[in-house]
């Protein structure tokens, strides 16, 4: 079990970069052998950075195949939480690709996602939030965790602002270091983590399921699209 309290700035990050590193490939190599039938999960909706993946405007080499559509196209980093006996689904991050990232997890589960936590305020982690306006899915009330600034930040800023006045929204300000219930079989806890903070903190969330934690550090993960992780 994943245990980290009270240890300050440049030393977490160490250590939350370092148990990111051990930690990541073990719980990757159990998601080869595991079955989407377990109960608590994570899924992988995307793995770059906050541009994905080819990026606008570039005719380099690296991008050059996935503009042809020879290799895959990739999107922002972002995870799907699954508790299949509360038939529950949050996402972590709403990125620019949040439509068919939401869609995926619809999709690979039969069910609706139930609230969303989100990192930071870089446009690759928030900016999804958009597809839940009156414009477009004209959600309601839709729950979304973030960081007290975080929170701060989409009251007091347009468009984010109108999400709130509509109620397409519901902020919920969560603390770092404390524990929340997501569903009956997983969890969540923030960690403060060194970043750019220019317009919010950031946030590296654990995810625990009944017997374990799955563990997400914000910038980008290894991995596939479509890949299950579990935390059964
Ligand atoms: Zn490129
Ligand atoms: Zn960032």
């Amino acid at each position: 079990m994943l245990r980290i309290k009270n240890i300050g700035g440049p030393i977490q990050l160490l250590v939350v970069m370092g148990l990111f590193l051990v930690y990541y490939p073990m719980i990757l190599g159990q998601s080869i052998e595991s079955t989407p039938m377990q109960q608590a999960q994570v899924r992988i909706l995307g793995i770059t950075q906050d541009a994905g993946y080819p990026q606008i405007g570039c005719k380099s080499s690296c991008c050059e195949k996935a503009w042809l559509g020879t290799v895959e196209r990739r999107s922002p980093v972002c995870l799907g939480i699954v508790d299949r006996e509360s038939q529950m689904t949050w996402m972590i991050e709403a990125t620019p690709d949040l439509r068919e990232q939401w869609q995926n997890l619809m999709v690979a589960t039969g069910w609706e996602t139930k609230g969303i936590l989100i990192t930071h305020a870089h446009v690759g982690h928030y900016t999804g939030l958009m597809q839940l306006g009156k414009e477009m899915m004209n959600a309601s009330k839709m729950p979304v965790m973030v960081l007290p600034r975080m929170a701060e930040y989409l009251r007091n800023n347009g468009p984010w602002s109108q999400l709130v006045s509509e109620q397409n929204i519901d902020i919920r300000p969560i603390v770092p270091d404390s524990t929340y219930q997501l569903s009956v079989n997983v969890s969540c806890r923030a960690l403060l983590v060194p970043h750019r903070d220019e317009y919010s903190e950031t946030a590296a969330f654990v995810v625990s399921g009944p017997t374990k934690n799955c563990f997400l550090y914000p910038i980008s993960i290894s991995g596939t699209s479509g890949e299950w992780i579990s935390c059964s």
